[in-house]
């Protein structure tokens, strides 16, 4: 009896998803066409990003080439619904053929940074690094799923708020960040599953009365800085005297908060940082597949175009460029960042960076 009733709770879920999607269909990109970024092929040995979806983002100098999330199985609405979900071998196996981490001669992933432990980031992390030999940067949550695809224990690093990582010229640090608001799947994945599994065992990855288990990253690479933001939200003292040239900014459900709530997060994530390119990430509906043309989350899980002015109204006043990368193309990020105008208000910190390993990191989450 209660298992029949929580079938047909399910079933009223995935048809109302559908529903949604029908009855409002995905907002269309064709009024931002203007704002893709495109740049001069990038010299080699130029510092180079690729977005693959989501907040699927490939970072490669010729040497060293670090990964963020690794996303690519992306499971159809009804299938997330309805069953269960795990890595899709032939589609992860596409995706890296397609970017060029696994064509012949090319470097192997050196790092995988998984943002936290939820399906939209982290459902591929443990196979993507076990097929390139990455090590796997994110909690102890992430570590879990590292560990059931067979990735050896002493190729997880765990993160904490603060902790440095060096992989080849890019310096990485992270910092502990809040999910964005109303998220499920709250908590921490206790001991490895195996996929395919239920959307509700990707866990966050963090105890809320710890701030979670998200986590930004800050990319350094020569006099380069990007940060990594992939969920919308933010404790603004944690970005202090945080400089970045380039923002990847998390757009996801941006658009259901008020006008305070954006405010606020852009002035402490893209104005105080100094940044003058903002790249939107996770505005995507992850359900459609790489292949295809992306398309904005539909409503009502999310509102694209309110995000949109969200930003673009304060990108305009603080002179910041908003640019979305096209998928799988090949941007040289010095390259990006020349053609743009300085910034009309340079609130760039005057530290170049003051973020430092905190002394209680070592003491952060081990398994
Ligand atoms: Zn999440």
């Amino acid at each position: 009896m209660r298992q029949g009733r929580s079938l047909s709770a399910v079933v009223a879920i995935a048809v109302s998803f559908l529903e949604g999607l029908s009855a409002c269909g995905y907002p269309s990109v064709a009024p931002y066409k203007a704002l893709e970024l495109k740049g001069p092929s990038p010299a080699s040995g130029e510092l180079r990003a690729q977005f693959l979806g989501v907040t699927t983002i490939l970072f490669d100098d010729g040497k060293t080439s670090i990964m963020t999330d690794g996303f690519f199985s992306r499971p159809p609405a009804l299938q997330m619904a309805l069953g269960k979900i795990g890595p899709d071998h032939a589609l992860i196996d596409d995706a890296l053929d397609r970017s060029g981490v696994t064509k012949p001669g090319a470097s192997k992933l050196d790092a995988l940074l998984v943002a936290h432990s939820h399906f939209d980031h982290a459902l591929d992390s443990g196979r993507v690094a076990k097929l390139t030999g990455a090590r796997l940067v994110g909690t102890a949550s992430t570590g879990e799923i590292g560990l059931a695809e067979s990735v050896p224990d002493d190729r997880i690093e765990l993160v904490c708020d603060g902790k440095t990582f060096d992989f080849g010229a890019f310096a990485i640090t992270a910092i502990q960040s809040p999910h964005s608001p109303n998220a499920k799947f709250p908590g921490v994945i206790e001991k490895p599953f195996h996929p395919p599994t239920h959307v509700s065992n990707y866990k966050e990855g963090g105890k809320e009365e710890e701030g979670g288990g998200n986590y930004s990253f800050l990319i350094r690479h020569g006099g380069i800085s990007m940060l990594f933001h992939p969920s919308a939200n933010v404790v603004p003292e944690r970005f202090q005297g945080v400089q970045a040239d380039v923002v990847f900014l998390g757009i996801g459900t941006l658009g259901l908060q008020s006008t305070a709530f954006a405010e606020r997060y852009w002035n402490a994530v893209v104005r105080d940082t100094g940044a003058r390119l903002v790249i939107p990430i996770h505005w995507d509906a992850f359900n459609l597949p790489l292949h295809e043309p992306l398309q904005p989350m539909p409503k009502p899980f999310d509102d694209f175009d309110n995000a949109m002015t969200m930003i673009l109204v304060p990108a305009n006043r603080d002179g910041v460029a908003v640019r979305f990368m096209p998928t799988f193309e090949i941007i040289g990020i010095e390259g990006a960042l020349r053609q743009l105008p300085a910034r009309r208000v340079d609130t760039r910190p005057r530290t170049v960076e003051t973020r430092t390993k905190r002394a209680s990191c070592d003491d952060g989450p081990k398994r």
